[in-house]
């Protein structure tokens, strides 16, 4: 009997006992080709031998210095290297060992930059439905997600939730796309004025949203006119890059294709590749010196914040990602799997939309392909094509609807940024098998 509490406590799952590339091995010698890298994790795929030896070398070098005391020369250098691509004003690296933990630093963060500027009113954080911003208590009270908020919301601070900006479902007929760009940003300036402008300390927005929404960018112009609207009533802008960051949508950082920059940025998953856990928080010269000049010391910290062979992972994967030129395959990639499931999906019954950016893919699964009318979501066909998938060998990230925001089920793909073009055709076939047996 396995003593090992799992997220899914009423299913045995296969034991993995490899990686190369991009398939996952189990204890069977099954292969699964992983179409979603996990959860957007597995950037470089499996294996790789750059990484490995930086882990191996790091690790033997120095495994561990707690940063009360010491730094350490990985968390330095991968520092440099994030700020010298980083977007404008971001000057500063907060490391720590997640996503989670990225998203919680950050509110922590705008909430103590205001109280050191001697605003402490400036409280509330905005953020929006069908958001997904992790799942510790600060995160999941950030998230608009109502099916992982639900039973702990007695628990959870209050967060004021605007709508996403979902083109796809929100976009009215005969509306343009700037045009529901627009309207869709209002809604924040809005909900600060509703709230009163000096309570507001910072919105919290992912630029391509990922596990709620499958890969849906904003259309051009929302976050230009957000960054407005932040600028305008002094509230911090906050991205989520835990999953679309790390050139997963062909830029290091994915708000570089919105034209805007951040005040605080989060950004987890890809930095590590799955090597090793590590997140980060960035945040401008401004919001630092602000606390550096107060009382000087960030109220926040865990034990394995910056740890050395997690950085030097990080370090590894990013000088990877940056030095081999794979921010431009995962455009290039891309654009092959886009063009790959508008030719399988594009006249689907049942797939009503196709959408992302670079290796970051998303198909939203509808009843009614006219009317967007999604199925019920207790029908459970996210379940049941992410089994149908798994079964077939393919690893793809399904998730069920929401019926607040009338979003439907929907496939989220994030393969290795290495990926071959005949992988591509392997993953649509498989994909094209699981959908065939559910719907
Ligand atoms: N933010 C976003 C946008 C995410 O997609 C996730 C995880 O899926 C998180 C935060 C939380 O990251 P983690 O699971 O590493 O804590």
């Amino acid at each position: 009997m396995s003593h090992v509490f799992p997220r899914h406590c009423k299913k045995t799952i296969p034991t993995a006992v490899r990686g190369a590339g991009c398939y996952l091995y189990d204890s069977t010698g099954k292969a699964y080709l992983d179409g979603s890298g996990g959860a957007a994790v597995s950037c470089l795929g499996h294996g790789d031998a750059d990484v490995i030896a930086a882990i191996q070398k790091q690790v033997a070098d120095l495994a561990f210095a707690h940063t009360g005391f010491l730094t350490s020369e990985p968390a330095e250098a991968l520092a440099d290297l994030l700020i010298e691509h980083a977007p404008a004003d971001i000057e500063r690296v907060y490391f720590v060992s997640g996503g989670s933990e990225a998203t919680e630093a950050a509110i922590k963060l705008a909430r103590q930059y205001f109280i050191e500027k001697g605003q402490p009113e400036k409280r509330r954080l905005i953020a929006r439905r069908q958001s997904y911003h992790g799942n510790t208590l600060g995160a999941l009270a950030a998230g608009g997600n109502e099916w992982r908020r639900q039973q702990f919301a007695p628990l959870l601070f209050d967060v004021h939730h605007i709508a996403p900006c979902y083109e796809y479902v929100l976009r009215e007929e005969g509306e343009s796309a700037a045009a529901y760009g627009l309207r869709a940003a209002q809604e924040l300036e809005d909900e600060i004025l509703r709230l009163g402008p000096e309570t507001v300390m910072a919105f919290m927005a992912e630029p391509v949203v990922g596990a709620t929404l499958g890969a849906v960018p904003a259309v051009e112009g929302y976050f230009k006119r957000i960054r407005e609207i932040c600028d305008t009533y002094d509230v911090l802008l906050i991205l989520d890059e835990v999953m679309c960051g790390m050139g997963r949508t062909g830029h290091l950082f994915a708000c570089d294709a919105d034209g805007i920059a951040p005040d605080i940025l989060c950004i987890a998953k890809g930095l590590g590749a799955g090597y090793q856990p590590i997140g980060a928080m960035l945040c401008t010269g401004e919001i630092y010196e602000t606390i550096k000049n107060g009382t000087g010391f960030f109220q926040h910290g865990h034990t394995y914040l910056g740890h050395p062979v997690a950085a030097a992972a990080g370090l590894a994967v990013v000088s990877k990602i940056v030095g081999d030129g794979l921010c431009d395959r995962a455009r290039r990639q891309g654009e092959v799997l886009s063009k790959a499931l508008h030719d399988q999906f594009g006249q689907h019954p049942h797939v009503g939309d196709i959408r992302g950016r670079g290796l970051f893919q998303g198909i939203e699964i509808v009843e009614d392909r006219e009317t967007k009318t999604p199925f019920d979501p207790a029908k459970g066909y996210a379940a049941k094509i992410k089994t149908a998938a798994f079964d077939a060998g393919l690893i793809c990230y399904p998730m069920a609807g929401t019926r607040d925001g009338r979003a439907g089920d929907h496939v989220l793909l994030a393969p290795p940024f290495i990926i071959e073009d005949n992988q591509i055709d392997e993953l649509i076939g498989k994909l094209a098998t699981a959908l065939e047996q559910v719907i």
